[in-house]
């Protein structure tokens, strides 16, 4: 494998972004056709003012609500109905008219998936008895287990190690707090604090979450599965050893024959938690490009960088507020000639000499992705939605040996890739000295 470690380096001065997104609710709840003498209620809704599922802590992204989203998603009529999961005539209608889309059928190309509680929620006659309903089938099937991105089963045994560098440099790591999904190392020498593996553990988990979601994957994939996703937190100087990249906040090692793929954290980490936070979402993402698209000597550093930079920024803005990380610094005074300087520098090679360089082309990339996702014009519109899910997508096809072109393309809506990042390096020249232009409708803006 051409890349066996990608580092995040979060060493720049931060400027702040503010206001969240919102991401529009991509399920239809139209169900007026349906007949009106109903003989079941119309359900009251499940969910409390909090998100949450009245009475209990399952919010969207637990095991309970992914399993419960797949059943609604998937199940046939029949296997919804009485002699299945037991809900009623009408809220079976009303689910299935809601998943076909416009069209009013199923297995065509508008039909909807569940994605989020509030739009299982929002189907007429579907309520606290349906989720109920629902919930008990899933739990039967094992399947809130399964969909549990951060796992509840025991650690497993018999895997492979963790990656010869960080044995190496600490030979006493080990797995200090783990379930069958989610792993957490640490040394026996320098052991953080029982707290501090926990905050590496939860933050872990909802990052990991958050990429999975914003990548639109599923978490029982089985390049997901295979092994459990590995933290390592380690000392200052271990982590130097361990990485080659001291100063740094995060490294990701991929798997290889032998070892296990693991990222690794320092505990310093901990005293900046929203830097952190976008840490732990770039690195993960460099997890999923390496178990997703493995063979990647023809997919260019750009995206793979870029991906992550606007994953971790993304994540950082949703959690605290404003875009974490240092993207901001450097695209204030970029121009065009900036962009044509990292799709040469950071392609296919790395051609960076320095810490410098590599914040500055990773610093572009990931505001080539957002510029992606709210600017470039499409055959299909402006914009690319999703644009991480397609990106990720695009890296997959390149992994299983399509043209990088051809496969942008594909998951573009029939965007051109060279087009594309002249479209950039026009919008950058454009820009100059203009920055809530050059980044209005991206994370980035303020
Ligand atoms: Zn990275």
């Amino acid at each position: 494998m051409r890349f066996t470690r990608l580092c995040s380096l979060v060493l720049f001065a931060s400027l702040f972004a503010a206001c969240g997104e919102s991401d529009p609710a991509d399920v239809s709840t139209d169900g007026g056709s349906l007949p009106s003498e109903a003989d079941e209620a119309r359900e009251a809704a499940f969910l409390d003012s909090s998100g949450a599922v009245t009475g209990t802590a399952f919010v969207d992204g637990s095991g309970e609500a992914r399993a419960v989203l797949r059943l609604a998603t998937r199940l046939g009529e029949v296997e919804l109905g009485e002699s299945g999961v037991g809900l009623g005539p009408r809220a079976v209608l009303a689910l299935v008219a809601t998943r076909a889309g416009d069209d009013g059928r199923e297995g065509t190309a508008d039909d909807l998936r569940f994605r989020r509680l509030s739009e299982l929620d929002a189907v007429p006659y579907i309520g606290p008895r349906s989720w109920a309903l629902l919930l008990a089938r899933a739990e039967a099937e094992g399947l809130v287990a399964k969909l549990d991105p951060c796992g509840r089963g025991a650690p497993r045994d018999g895997l492979a190690g963790l990656p010869g560098d960080v044995v190496d440099a600490a030979p006493d790591v080990r797995r200090v707090v783990a379930t069958d999904r989610l792993e957490v190392w640490a040394r026996a020498g320098s052991a953080p604090s029982a707290d501090q593996l926990e905050a590496f553990r939860a933050r872990s988990c909802d990052a990991f979450q958050f990429d999975l979601d914003t990548l639109e994957r599923e978490p029982d994939e089985p390049a997901l599965v295979v092994m459990p996703i590995r933290v390592v937190v380690l000392d200052d100087a271990a982590y130097g050893r361990a990485t080659g990249a001291p100063g740094t906040y995060g490294v990701t090692f991929g798997a290889t024959a032998s070892e296990g793929d693991a990222f690794v954290v320092p505990v310093g980490a901990l005293r900046d938690l929203a830097e952190l936070d976008d840490t732990l979402a770039h690195e993960l993402a460099h997890v999923f490009q390496f178990r997703l698209a493995p063979f990647d000597a023809e997919i260019p550093w750009y995206f793979m960088e870029g991906t992550a930079i606007a994953l971790g920024s993304t994540f950082g803005k949703a959690r605290h507020g404003y875009a974490t990380g240092f993207v901001t610094g450097w695209m204030r005074t970029a121009t065009g000639e900036d962009a044509r300087l990292t799709f040469r520098r950071y392609g296919l090679e790395d051609l960076t000499q320095n810490l410098s360089e590599v914040g500055h082309d990773q610093a572009v990339s990931g505001f080539f992705v957002e510029f992606l996702r709210a600017k470039l014009v499409t055959p299909a519109g402006t914009g690319v939605p999703q644009i991480q899910a397609r990106l990720m997508e695009t890296m997959e096809a390149v992994s299983a040996g399509e043209s990088l072109a051809a496969a942008f393309a594909q998951h573009t809506g029939g965007a051109s890739l060279s087009a594309a990042q002249e479209a950039f390096i026009g919008h950058l020249d454009a820009t100059v000295g203009d920055w809530s232009r050059r980044a209005e409708g991206t994370i980035f803006s303020e």
